[in-house]
């Protein structure tokens, strides 16, 4: 989204562009691929939401977007919970229907430290308490990160809304959709006019190409632009397992998590309700999403921010900061656990910044 975000930017400038690209394809991990008439998520499920109206506008240009909202469903031993927490959540643990009931529990409940939460067991445990960590909680996230959650930053739990209302968005922005399309099409219209290269590794000329340009935007890994000099960063993995399901509704909903450990996926995902074929299908595809262990060669999904990894990252940072030639964006480059519009937001901000073309 970076790169792509940032040399429309710059085209649109005026400024002579070309871009370059490892893998066989355009649109990263937002990468959608049609079968059957279904817009796969290749690299898991991408939900578009802000409320951020530049940012809306701006890919507004390149896509029509549907009204998709994202209810996603969690599973716990056996049992089905709405998410993001909300009243239906707490109906369905407690028992309780009245805003001021669910209050009363959590009351009960919430852990209080007398200081802020050092890691996401305190926080969700602060937040939610044992019950809802337990169940929801706990097991998705040891399997999701393959760490203890008390290893883990709070932070990432954060992202996880409670609300005293019977509304399952799980998202609370104002704008939320899926391109019609796919996002690959939207990548396509994002690169018009555009001069792309597929299947070339940057890093094998990396001179060759910094006698090209003023200017070089990189989206890669940051560890890796730096040939580990520092240290390896540590990312998530993740490998997918697609069934075709002779059903035109395998699940009746995107996204169901299974919160229990013994589980191998976090989730299975039934793409054609993100974006609804145009014609009825006879067929479904399900994914199940299952974390693996890391290494260099595999794809890499989310950035790990333990307090050890961002002392490392922190050593790449100052080092690329001083590279007045290089802007480093996105989530691999910036080693930032962030969403699809925040990166556009991120390169829009950067662009002006830069007074590019003015
Ligand atoms: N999470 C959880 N149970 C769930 C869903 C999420 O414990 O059913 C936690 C988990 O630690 C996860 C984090 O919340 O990594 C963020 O979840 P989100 O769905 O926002 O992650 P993404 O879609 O980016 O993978």
């Amino acid at each position: 989204m970076y790169a792509s975000s940032f040399a429309r930017l710059a085209k649109d400038r005026g400024l002579k562009v070309l871009v370059i690209e490892r893998r066989p394809h355009i649109a990263g991990n937002c990468y959608t691929e049609r079968q059957e008439g279904i817009h796969v998520h290749r690299y898991g499920p991408h939900i578009f939401h802000t409320s951020n109206l530049a940012v809306w506008q701006f890919l507004n240009r390149f896509a029509e977007f549907n009204n998709y909202i994202n209810t996603p469903l969690a599973v716990s031993r056996g049992d089905l919970f709405s998410l993001p927490f909300n009243m239906y959540t707490f109906h369905q643990l407690w028992g309780v229907r009245t805003p001021e009931e669910a209050r009363a529990k959590l009351r009960e409940q919430c852990v209080d430290y007398g200081r802020p939460p050092e890691n996401l067991e305190e926080q969700a445990l602060s937040l939610v308490g044992p019950d809802l960590y337990n169940r929801l909680i706990r097991g998705y996230t040891t399997k999701q990160w393959q760490k203890d959650p008390r290893d883990l930053p709070a932070e990432i739990i954060r992202r996880l809304p409670l609300r005293f209302t019977y509304n399952c968005n799980y998202f609370n922005d104002r704008f939320q959709g899926i391109p019609v399309g796919g996002y690959t099409q939207l990548f396509e219209n994002m690169l018009d006019g555009i001069e792309v290269r597929l299947g070339v590794d940057f890093h094998e000329q990396r001179e060759w190409w910094e006698s090209q340009a003023n200017k070089i935007v990189y989206t890669g890994k940051i560890d890796e632009f730096f040939a580990f000099e520092h240290g390896e960063l540590e990312y998530r993995t993740l490998e997918f397992r697609d069934y075709w399901l002779e059903t035109d509704n395998a699940q009746g909903n995107a996204i169901i998590n299974y919160c229990d450990e013994v589980i191998p996926y976090t989730r299975k995902i039934e793409h054609l309700h993100f974006d609804p074929p145009l014609n009825p299908v006879t067929r479904t595809i399900v994914t199940e999403e299952i974390p693996a262990v890391w290494s260099r060669e595999k794809t890499p999904y989310y950035p790990v921010n333990t307090v050890a990894n961002m002392a490392i990252y922190e050593r790449y940072r100052r080092q690329a900061d001083a590279m007045e030639n290089y802007v480093f964006g996105g989530r691999l480059a910036e080693y930032k656990y962030y969403d699809m519009h925040a990166v556009v937001g991120a390169a829009m901000l950067r662009f002006q910044s830069l007074g590019l073309g003015d």
